[in-house]
Protein backbone atom coordinates (compact mmCIF):
# COMPACT_ATOMS: atom_id res chain seq x y z
CA UNK A 1 0.00 0.00 0.00
CA UNK A 2 1.08 3.45 -1.09
CA UNK A 3 2.05 5.79 2.15
CA UNK A 4 2.05 8.58 -0.34
CA UNK A 5 -1.28 10.53 1.05
CA UNK A 6 -4.30 9.79 -1.25
CA UNK A 7 -4.90 13.13 -2.33
CA UNK A 8 -4.89 12.53 -5.98
CA UNK A 9 -7.07 10.31 -8.14
CA UNK A 10 -3.57 9.50 -10.39
CA UNK A 11 -3.38 7.66 -13.74
CA UNK A 12 -2.08 4.51 -13.81
CA UNK A 13 1.26 5.79 -15.35
CA UNK A 14 4.52 7.37 -14.19
CA UNK A 15 7.27 8.70 -16.07
CA UNK A 16 11.16 8.13 -16.06
CA UNK A 17 12.43 10.50 -18.55
CA UNK A 18 11.22 12.93 -20.76
CA UNK A 19 13.11 15.11 -23.92
CA UNK A 20 10.94 18.25 -25.27
CA UNK A 21 7.20 16.83 -25.42
CA UNK A 22 7.81 13.13 -25.37
CA UNK A 23 8.05 11.40 -22.39
CA UNK A 24 8.63 8.11 -21.51
CA UNK A 25 7.20 5.80 -19.03
CA UNK A 26 8.60 3.46 -16.60
CA UNK A 27 7.74 0.88 -19.18
CA UNK A 28 9.55 2.07 -21.86
CA UNK A 29 6.50 3.38 -23.66
CA UNK A 30 6.63 6.86 -24.98
CA UNK A 31 3.97 9.84 -24.80
CA UNK A 32 3.08 12.86 -26.99
CA UNK A 33 2.49 15.29 -24.00
CA UNK A 34 0.17 18.14 -24.40
CA UNK A 35 -0.17 18.77 -20.27
CA UNK A 36 3.28 19.96 -19.57
CA UNK A 37 2.27 19.15 -15.93
CA UNK A 38 -0.30 21.27 -16.21
CA UNK A 39 1.10 24.57 -18.15
CA UNK A 40 4.73 23.97 -15.58
CA UNK A 41 7.03 23.24 -18.22
CA UNK A 42 7.42 25.91 -20.32
CA UNK A 43 10.61 24.30 -22.24
CA UNK A 44 9.36 21.03 -22.25
CA UNK A 45 11.50 18.25 -20.67
CA UNK A 46 15.47 18.50 -20.74
CA UNK A 47 16.13 21.86 -22.00
CA UNK A 48 19.50 21.80 -22.34
CA UNK A 49 20.48 24.96 -21.37
CA UNK A 50 17.86 24.73 -18.39
CA UNK A 51 19.86 21.68 -17.45
CA UNK A 52 23.08 23.10 -17.77
CA UNK A 53 21.97 26.33 -15.72
CA UNK A 54 20.41 24.38 -12.87
CA UNK A 55 23.61 22.23 -13.07
CA UNK A 56 26.05 24.90 -12.71
CA UNK A 57 23.59 27.20 -10.23
CA UNK A 58 23.46 24.03 -7.61
CA UNK A 59 27.19 23.40 -7.74
CA UNK A 60 27.58 27.44 -6.77
CA UNK A 61 24.52 27.88 -4.42
CA UNK A 62 20.68 26.54 -3.96
CA UNK A 63 19.79 28.49 -0.94
CA UNK A 64 20.89 31.24 1.39
CA UNK A 65 18.21 33.26 3.33
CA UNK A 66 15.84 36.01 2.52
CA UNK A 67 17.78 37.00 5.49
CA UNK A 68 20.45 37.91 2.79
CA UNK A 69 20.79 39.75 -0.58
CA UNK A 70 20.33 37.33 -3.26
CA UNK A 71 21.00 37.97 -6.73
CA UNK A 72 19.13 36.37 -8.61
CA UNK A 73 16.35 37.78 -7.04
CA UNK A 74 16.88 41.11 -7.66
CA UNK A 75 17.27 40.31 -11.64
CA UNK A 76 14.17 37.85 -11.80
CA UNK A 77 12.70 40.95 -10.31
CA UNK A 78 13.88 43.36 -12.77
CA UNK A 79 12.85 41.18 -15.62
CA UNK A 80 9.30 39.96 -14.89
CA UNK A 81 8.67 44.24 -14.28
CA UNK A 82 9.90 44.94 -17.34
CA UNK A 83 7.86 42.81 -19.14
CA UNK A 84 4.67 43.83 -16.84
CA UNK A 85 4.67 46.79 -16.28
CA UNK A 86 4.60 46.37 -12.32
CA UNK A 87 7.05 47.80 -9.93
CA UNK A 88 7.79 45.10 -7.46
CA UNK A 89 7.81 41.26 -6.90
CA UNK A 90 7.49 39.16 -3.52
CA UNK A 91 8.88 35.43 -4.53
CA UNK A 92 7.53 32.55 -2.83
CA UNK A 93 6.70 28.69 -3.88
CA UNK A 94 3.20 28.12 -5.84
CA UNK A 95 0.39 29.94 -7.29
CA UNK A 96 -1.28 29.80 -3.79
CA UNK A 97 1.14 31.19 -2.37
CA UNK A 98 1.40 33.87 -4.23
CA UNK A 99 -2.56 34.77 -4.48
CA UNK A 100 -2.22 34.56 -0.09
CA UNK A 101 0.54 37.31 -0.56
CA UNK A 102 -2.09 39.22 -3.04
CA UNK A 103 -5.28 38.72 -0.73
CA UNK A 104 -2.92 39.81 2.21
CA UNK A 105 -2.06 42.97 -0.31
CA UNK A 106 -5.40 44.00 -0.85
CA UNK A 107 -6.36 43.64 2.92
CA UNK A 108 -3.40 46.19 3.85
CA UNK A 109 -4.15 48.25 1.21
CA UNK A 110 -7.48 48.52 2.68
CA UNK A 111 -6.52 48.66 6.33
CA UNK A 112 -4.60 51.40 5.51
CA UNK A 113 -7.65 53.29 3.87
CA UNK A 114 -9.45 52.74 7.11
CA UNK A 115 -11.75 49.46 6.03
CA UNK A 116 -11.68 47.21 9.00
CA UNK A 117 -13.39 44.47 7.04
CA UNK A 118 -11.36 44.56 3.16
CA UNK A 119 -13.29 42.66 0.85
CA UNK A 120 -12.35 41.02 -2.33
CA UNK A 121 -14.34 40.50 -5.18
CA UNK A 122 -14.03 36.83 -6.97
CA UNK A 123 -15.37 35.08 -9.38
CA UNK A 124 -17.89 31.95 -9.84
CA UNK A 125 -15.42 28.82 -11.73
CA UNK A 126 -12.67 30.96 -10.65
CA UNK A 127 -9.45 28.70 -9.05
CA UNK A 128 -6.80 30.05 -6.91
CA UNK A 129 -5.55 27.18 -4.95
CA UNK A 130 -6.04 24.78 -1.97
CA UNK A 131 -4.79 26.70 1.19
CA UNK A 132 -7.75 28.37 3.45
CA UNK A 133 -7.70 31.92 1.88
CA UNK A 134 -7.26 30.58 -1.59
CA UNK A 135 -10.03 27.49 -0.99
CA UNK A 136 -12.33 30.22 -0.10
CA UNK A 137 -11.62 32.58 -2.77
CA UNK A 138 -12.04 29.42 -5.66
CA UNK A 139 -15.30 29.37 -6.83
CA UNK A 140 -16.02 25.47 -6.95
CA UNK A 141 -17.52 24.11 -3.96
CA UNK A 142 -15.56 20.61 -4.60
CA UNK A 143 -12.73 22.24 -2.88
CA UNK A 144 -14.07 23.87 -0.10
CA UNK A 145 -16.39 21.06 1.19
CA UNK A 146 -14.99 19.71 4.93
CA UNK A 147 -13.28 22.43 5.16
CA UNK A 148 -15.42 25.18 6.71
CA UNK A 149 -15.39 27.81 8.23
CA UNK A 150 -13.99 29.04 5.40
CA UNK A 151 -12.13 32.44 5.38
CA UNK A 152 -14.63 35.73 5.37
CA UNK A 153 -14.11 38.63 3.34
CA UNK A 154 -14.74 37.12 -0.31
CA UNK A 155 -18.07 38.55 -1.86
CA UNK A 156 -18.53 36.07 -5.63
CA UNK A 157 -19.48 37.40 -8.57
CA UNK A 158 -20.29 35.85 -12.17
CA UNK A 159 -17.39 35.64 -14.05
CA UNK A 160 -17.67 38.47 -17.66
CA UNK A 161 -20.90 40.05 -16.28
CA UNK A 162 -20.08 43.45 -15.52
CA UNK A 163 -23.53 45.06 -14.37
CA UNK A 164 -22.92 42.34 -11.46
CA UNK A 165 -19.77 43.92 -10.22
CA UNK A 166 -21.05 47.20 -10.97
CA UNK A 167 -24.08 46.05 -8.28
CA UNK A 168 -21.95 45.05 -5.59
CA UNK A 169 -19.93 48.00 -6.07
CA UNK A 170 -22.87 49.91 -5.04
CA UNK A 171 -24.08 48.02 -2.06
CA UNK A 172 -20.63 47.02 -0.89
CA UNK A 173 -18.36 49.87 0.93
CA UNK A 174 -15.87 47.15 2.65
CA UNK A 175 -14.53 45.95 -1.03
CA UNK A 176 -10.49 46.92 -1.99
CA UNK A 177 -9.85 44.44 -4.75
CA UNK A 178 -10.82 42.02 -7.52
CA UNK A 179 -8.89 39.04 -8.09
CA UNK A 180 -9.95 37.35 -11.28
CA UNK A 181 -8.19 34.87 -13.73
CA UNK A 182 -7.97 36.67 -17.33
CA UNK A 183 -8.86 33.36 -18.77
CA UNK A 184 -10.03 30.77 -16.05
CA UNK A 185 -7.90 27.48 -16.17
CA UNK A 186 -9.25 24.80 -13.76
CA UNK A 187 -13.04 26.30 -14.23
CA UNK A 188 -12.52 24.98 -17.99
CA UNK A 189 -11.18 27.69 -20.29
CA UNK A 190 -13.43 30.34 -20.09
CA UNK A 191 -12.58 33.84 -21.45
CA UNK A 192 -14.71 37.18 -21.17
CA UNK A 193 -14.73 40.01 -24.25
CA UNK A 194 -12.17 42.88 -24.29
CA UNK A 195 -14.72 45.05 -23.05
CA UNK A 196 -15.21 42.81 -20.00
CA UNK A 197 -11.50 43.56 -19.10
CA UNK A 198 -11.54 47.11 -19.27
CA UNK A 199 -14.89 47.05 -17.94
CA UNK A 200 -13.22 45.90 -14.65
CA UNK A 201 -10.64 47.82 -14.94
CA UNK A 202 -13.01 50.70 -15.09
CA UNK A 203 -14.63 49.76 -11.89
CA UNK A 204 -11.80 49.13 -10.11
CA UNK A 205 -10.58 52.46 -10.75
CA UNK A 206 -13.85 54.54 -10.34
CA UNK A 207 -13.99 52.94 -6.39
CA UNK A 208 -10.62 53.11 -5.89
CA UNK A 209 -9.86 48.83 -5.61
CA UNK A 210 -6.91 46.89 -6.66
CA UNK A 211 -7.25 44.87 -9.71
CA UNK A 212 -5.44 41.60 -9.24
CA UNK A 213 -4.62 39.48 -12.15
CA UNK A 214 -4.17 35.41 -11.47
CA UNK A 215 -2.01 34.43 -13.82
CA UNK A 216 -0.36 31.06 -12.30
CA UNK A 217 -2.03 29.55 -15.17
CA UNK A 218 -2.84 31.84 -18.54
CA UNK A 219 0.79 33.91 -17.10
CA UNK A 220 4.40 33.39 -18.62
CA UNK A 221 3.90 32.93 -22.44
CA UNK A 222 0.83 30.80 -21.89
CA UNK A 223 -1.39 32.58 -24.30
CA UNK A 224 0.88 34.25 -26.86
CA UNK A 225 1.33 37.17 -24.34
CA UNK A 226 3.43 37.56 -21.32
CA UNK A 227 0.40 37.71 -19.28
CA UNK A 228 -3.13 37.60 -20.04
CA UNK A 229 -4.11 41.18 -19.09
CA UNK A 230 -1.85 41.91 -22.31
CA UNK A 231 -4.39 40.29 -24.89
CA UNK A 232 -7.00 42.83 -23.55
CA UNK A 233 -4.44 46.13 -23.07
CA UNK A 234 -5.68 46.69 -18.92
CA UNK A 235 -2.90 47.19 -16.59
CA UNK A 236 -4.09 45.65 -12.98
CA UNK A 237 -2.19 46.47 -9.66
CA UNK A 238 -1.59 43.28 -8.63
CA UNK A 239 -1.02 39.63 -11.10
CA UNK A 240 0.21 36.25 -9.51
CA UNK A 241 2.68 33.99 -10.95
CA UNK A 242 4.00 30.44 -10.58
CA UNK A 243 3.80 26.93 -12.67
CA UNK A 244 5.19 28.41 -16.14
CA UNK A 245 7.82 30.52 -14.78
CA UNK A 246 10.71 28.21 -13.93
CA UNK A 247 9.74 25.66 -16.27
CA UNK A 248 9.43 22.99 -13.40
CA UNK A 249 11.28 24.26 -10.78
CA UNK A 250 9.07 25.36 -7.60
CA UNK A 251 8.57 29.20 -7.78
CA UNK A 252 5.79 31.48 -7.67
CA UNK A 253 5.86 35.34 -7.62
CA UNK A 254 3.54 38.26 -6.71
CA UNK A 255 4.05 41.31 -8.68
CA UNK A 256 2.40 44.72 -7.67
CA UNK A 257 2.53 48.22 -9.14
CA UNK A 258 0.10 51.39 -9.07
CA UNK A 259 -1.68 51.74 -5.97
CA UNK A 260 -0.93 48.33 -4.85
CA UNK A 261 3.20 48.96 -4.43
CA UNK A 262 4.96 50.20 -1.73
CA UNK A 263 2.51 48.75 0.99
CA UNK A 264 4.24 46.04 2.25
CA UNK A 265 7.24 46.82 4.87
CA UNK A 266 9.71 44.14 6.24
CA UNK A 267 7.30 41.83 8.85
CA UNK A 268 4.57 42.01 6.62
CA UNK A 269 5.13 39.40 4.42
CA UNK A 270 7.99 36.30 4.43
CA UNK A 271 8.80 32.93 3.00
CA UNK A 272 11.77 30.61 3.90
CA UNK A 273 12.90 29.31 0.50
CA UNK A 274 11.26 32.07 -1.46
CA UNK A 275 12.73 32.81 -4.64
CA UNK A 276 16.11 31.05 -3.56
CA UNK A 277 19.23 31.12 -5.91
CA UNK A 278 18.09 27.96 -7.86
CA UNK A 279 14.39 28.86 -8.33
CA UNK A 280 15.53 32.21 -9.91
CA UNK A 281 18.08 30.79 -12.06
CA UNK A 282 15.84 28.38 -13.65
CA UNK A 283 13.02 31.35 -14.10
CA UNK A 284 15.96 33.22 -15.73
CA UNK A 285 17.13 30.75 -17.81
CA UNK A 286 12.86 30.20 -18.79
CA UNK A 287 12.54 33.90 -19.57
CA UNK A 288 16.13 33.92 -21.62
CA UNK A 289 15.11 31.08 -23.78
CA UNK A 290 11.59 32.44 -24.51
CA UNK A 291 12.85 35.50 -25.74
CA UNK A 292 16.17 33.52 -27.45
CA UNK A 293 13.30 30.68 -29.15
CA UNK A 294 10.69 33.55 -30.14
CA UNK A 295 8.36 31.43 -27.67
CA UNK A 296 5.36 33.80 -27.91
CA UNK A 297 5.14 33.84 -31.27
CA UNK A 298 5.29 30.02 -31.46
CA UNK A 299 2.75 29.90 -28.57
CA UNK A 300 0.20 31.89 -30.53
CA UNK A 301 1.12 30.27 -33.69
CA UNK A 302 0.99 26.29 -32.62
CA UNK A 303 -2.37 27.38 -30.73
CA UNK A 304 -3.72 28.41 -34.07
CA UNK A 305 -2.64 25.15 -35.66
CA UNK A 306 -4.15 22.84 -33.16
CA UNK A 307 -7.34 25.42 -32.48
CA UNK A 308 -7.83 25.25 -36.27
CA UNK A 309 -6.99 21.91 -37.29
CA UNK A 310 -9.13 20.24 -34.54
CA UNK A 311 -12.10 22.70 -35.67
CA UNK A 312 -11.60 21.59 -39.76
CA UNK A 313 -11.25 18.12 -38.35
CA UNK A 314 -14.37 17.63 -36.25
CA UNK A 315 -16.23 20.26 -38.04
CA UNK A 316 -20.18 19.42 -38.16
CA UNK A 317 -19.65 16.31 -35.36
CA UNK A 318 -22.31 16.18 -33.05
CA UNK A 319 -21.32 16.75 -29.28
CA UNK A 320 -18.55 19.30 -30.21
CA UNK A 321 -19.50 22.02 -28.61
CA UNK A 322 -16.85 24.70 -28.86
CA UNK A 323 -12.81 25.37 -29.35
CA UNK A 324 -11.42 28.20 -27.54
CA UNK A 325 -8.51 29.56 -25.95
CA UNK A 326 -5.34 31.68 -26.93
CA UNK A 327 -2.02 30.96 -27.95
CA UNK A 328 -1.43 27.08 -26.13
CA UNK A 329 -3.87 27.25 -23.50
CA UNK A 330 -6.98 25.61 -25.56
CA UNK A 331 -10.44 24.36 -24.53
CA UNK A 332 -12.23 21.83 -26.69
CA UNK A 333 -15.81 21.82 -25.12
CA UNK A 334 -18.12 18.44 -25.31
CA UNK A 335 -21.82 18.44 -24.78
CA UNK A 336 -21.24 15.47 -22.24
CA UNK A 337 -18.68 14.77 -19.51
CA UNK A 338 -15.62 13.54 -21.34
CA UNK A 339 -13.31 12.64 -18.56
CA UNK A 340 -12.97 9.26 -19.70
CA UNK A 341 -11.01 10.66 -22.91
CA UNK A 342 -8.04 10.90 -20.21
CA UNK A 343 -7.49 7.60 -19.85
CA UNK A 344 -8.39 6.56 -23.46
CA UNK A 345 -6.04 8.34 -24.94
CA UNK A 346 -2.93 7.65 -22.21
CA UNK A 347 -3.68 4.13 -23.58
CA UNK A 348 -2.80 5.69 -27.31
CA UNK A 349 0.21 7.46 -25.91
CA UNK A 350 -0.73 10.75 -25.93
CA UNK A 351 -1.71 13.21 -22.86
CA UNK A 352 -4.29 15.22 -22.16
CA UNK A 353 -6.54 16.89 -19.68
CA UNK A 354 -9.88 17.37 -19.02
CA UNK A 355 -11.20 20.03 -16.86
CA UNK A 356 -14.79 21.45 -15.61
CA UNK A 357 -15.97 17.90 -16.76
CA UNK A 358 -17.19 18.61 -20.36
CA UNK A 359 -13.40 20.40 -21.14
CA UNK A 360 -10.62 18.70 -23.19
CA UNK A 361 -7.73 21.37 -21.86
CA UNK A 362 -4.66 21.22 -23.59
CA UNK A 363 -1.54 22.62 -22.34
CA UNK A 364 1.55 22.09 -24.43
CA UNK A 365 4.83 23.58 -23.69
CA UNK A 366 5.69 26.58 -25.71
CA UNK A 367 8.18 25.25 -27.40
CA UNK A 368 5.87 22.46 -28.83
CA UNK A 369 6.75 21.94 -32.30
CA UNK A 370 4.91 21.93 -35.46
CA UNK A 371 5.30 18.46 -36.53
CA UNK A 372 4.14 18.02 -32.70
CA UNK A 373 1.07 20.24 -33.18
CA UNK A 374 0.04 17.99 -36.47
CA UNK A 375 0.37 14.78 -34.85
CA UNK A 376 -1.35 15.80 -31.71
CA UNK A 377 -4.68 17.62 -33.98
CA UNK A 378 -4.84 13.93 -35.67
CA UNK A 379 -4.48 11.76 -32.73
CA UNK A 380 -6.94 13.73 -30.82
CA UNK A 381 -9.33 14.45 -33.51
CA UNK A 382 -9.57 11.01 -33.89
CA UNK A 383 -10.19 10.33 -30.28
CA UNK A 384 -12.96 12.61 -29.69
CA UNK A 385 -14.57 11.25 -32.78
CA UNK A 386 -14.54 8.21 -31.71
CA UNK A 387 -15.91 9.17 -28.20
CA UNK A 388 -18.38 11.37 -29.40
CA UNK A 389 -19.98 8.50 -31.99
CA UNK A 390 -18.57 5.43 -30.90
C1 LIG B 1 -2.72 26.08 -10.48
C2 LIG B 1 -3.36 27.37 -10.13
C3 LIG B 1 -3.27 27.91 -8.84
C4 LIG B 1 -2.63 27.17 -7.69
O1 LIG B 1 -1.28 26.97 -7.88
P1 LIG B 1 -0.49 25.94 -6.89
O2 LIG B 1 0.93 26.09 -7.33
O3 LIG B 1 -1.05 24.58 -7.12
O4 LIG B 1 -0.73 26.41 -5.51
C5 LIG B 1 -3.83 29.14 -8.63
N1 LIG B 1 -4.44 29.82 -9.60
C6 LIG B 1 -4.56 29.34 -10.85
C7 LIG B 1 -5.23 30.15 -11.90
C8 LIG B 1 -4.03 28.09 -11.16
O5 LIG B 1 -4.18 27.59 -12.39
Amino acid sequence: MSHVMNTYARLPVAFSQGQGSRLTDTEGREYLDAVSGIAVNTLGHAHPKLVAAIADQASRLIHTSNLYGVSGQEALADKLCALSGMSEVFFCNSGCEANEAAIKLARFYGHKKGIELPTVVVMEKAFHGRTLATLSATGNRKVQIGFEPLVTGFVRVPYGDLDALKAVAEHNKNIVAVLFEIIQGEGGIHLADTAYYQGVRAVCDAHDWLMMCDEVQCGMGRTGQWFGYQLAGVQPDVATLAKGLASGVPIGACLAGGKAAGLFGPGNHGSTFGGNPLACRAALTTLACMEEENLLANADRMGRLIREGVAENLRGLNGLVDIRGHGLMIGIELDRPCGALVGKALESGLLINVTGDTVVRLLPALNFSEADARELVSRLSLLIREFLTG
